[in-house]
């Protein structure tokens, strides 16, 4: 990357938060990391496992000598935030945040912040089921995407900063509109996630079928949809009351593909069945072949993990 930044603060030290702190250490992308949360506890982690140079609850302090100041809270929480801490920061400070959800993160944080201080907003395509600083780690971001959405008229070299500061942890960053991101997740993240809770509640909430016989037999394809219904429940609240009518939208076209799929196989249409999850397979070669996914049988694990999850 280029120049190093002087201080970057990260607000909220969760699975993202502390991810960040970590790299931007690991990678020397800021002379000082600090850690803004209003969660003692989390405080409390975050200096046990030393990854920021101050680790406080009050926003004022935490991002006053900040250069880039990354808000790594819930979507829903991002405009409060913005409100809060706002009028403490520097002139020609940047403020960017990690949220999933691009267009009313903008419109929530927007109104409170001064001309001089340019808002890139960013999504890293990365993650994990966990949640906490304990679950963060250094090289989440290497070789994954960073969206950034940019508003127009944003001061060019606001967002070259995040852009290498995104690249120094390893990530792709590409560049669009709110709009056009919070379509493009709606299907590739919003909505899967939506498919693995619902089909994970459906089968719990089956009475034919116990828990255990759930829990047992959930080899394959289930046991992949509980990993992702075990993500976050705030989190992805959020998500969907905040990008609701993209997800509605590509809802709407899932529904009318699935009722072809439920009419294929009332009707024997095998070609149907055949032709599609052709399709589909090919769309896995390509993810594979972007190096976003293992091509390793079992996605990658190993047999102890297969036996533990
Ligand atoms: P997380 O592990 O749950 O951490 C969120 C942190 O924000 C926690 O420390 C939490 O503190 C704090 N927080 C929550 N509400 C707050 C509020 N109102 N004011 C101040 N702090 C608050 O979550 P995460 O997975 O890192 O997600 C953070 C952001 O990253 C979200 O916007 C999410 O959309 C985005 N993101 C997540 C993923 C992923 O896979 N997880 C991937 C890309 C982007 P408490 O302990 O008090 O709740």
């Amino acid at each position: 990357m280029g120049s190093v930044l002087h201080t970057v603060a990260i607000v909220g030290l969760g699975l993202i938060g502390s991810s960040i702190a970590r790299g931007a250490r690991t990678y020397g992308l800021a002379e000082r990391v600090v850690a803004v949360d209003r969660d003692e506890a989390v405080l409390e982690r975050v200096r046990a496992l030393g990854i920021a140079d101050l680790v406080t609850a009050g926003f004022a302090e935490g991002v006053a000598e900040a250069d880039l100041v990354i808000l790594c809270v819930p979507v829903g929480a991002i405009g409060a935030v913005a409100a809060e801490l706002a009028p403490h920061l520097k002139p020609g400070a940047i403020l960017s945040d990690v949220g999933s959800v691009k267009g009313s993160v903008v419109a929530a944080a927007t109104p409170y912040l001064k001309p001089e201080n340019p808002f890139v907003p960013a999504h890293p395509v990365a993650g994990t089921e966990y949640s906490g600083p304990d679950s963060g780690f250094a090289t989440l971001f290497q070789n994954r995407w960073c969206i950034l959405t940019p508003p127009e008229g944003v001061d060019p070299q606001a967002v070259s900063t995040v852009t290498a500061f995104w690249e120094g942890l390893g990530a792709i960053v590409e560049t669009m509109t709110s709009e056009h991101h919070d379509l493009v997740l709606a299907i590739t993240s919003h909505v899967p996630h939506l498919i693995a809770y619902n089909i994970v509640g459906t089968a719990a909430d089956l009475e034919t079928v116990t828990q255990s016989e759930v829990i047992k037999f959930s080899a394959g394809g289930f046991r992949d949809f509980t990993r992702i219904a075990a993500s976050d429940p705030t989190m992805w609240r959020d998500v969907f009351l905040a990008n609701k009518d993209a997800v509605l939208e590509m809802l709407g076209r899932f529904n009318e593909d699935l009722s072809a799929l439920t009419k294929a196989i009332r009707w024997g249409d095998g070609d149907t069945l055949f032709n599609l999850f052709t399709r589909t397979r090919a769309i896995r070669k390509g993810i594979v072949a972007m190096g976003q996914e293992t091509a390793e049988p079992d996605f990658g694990r190993s047999r102890s993990d297969t036996k533990t999850n």
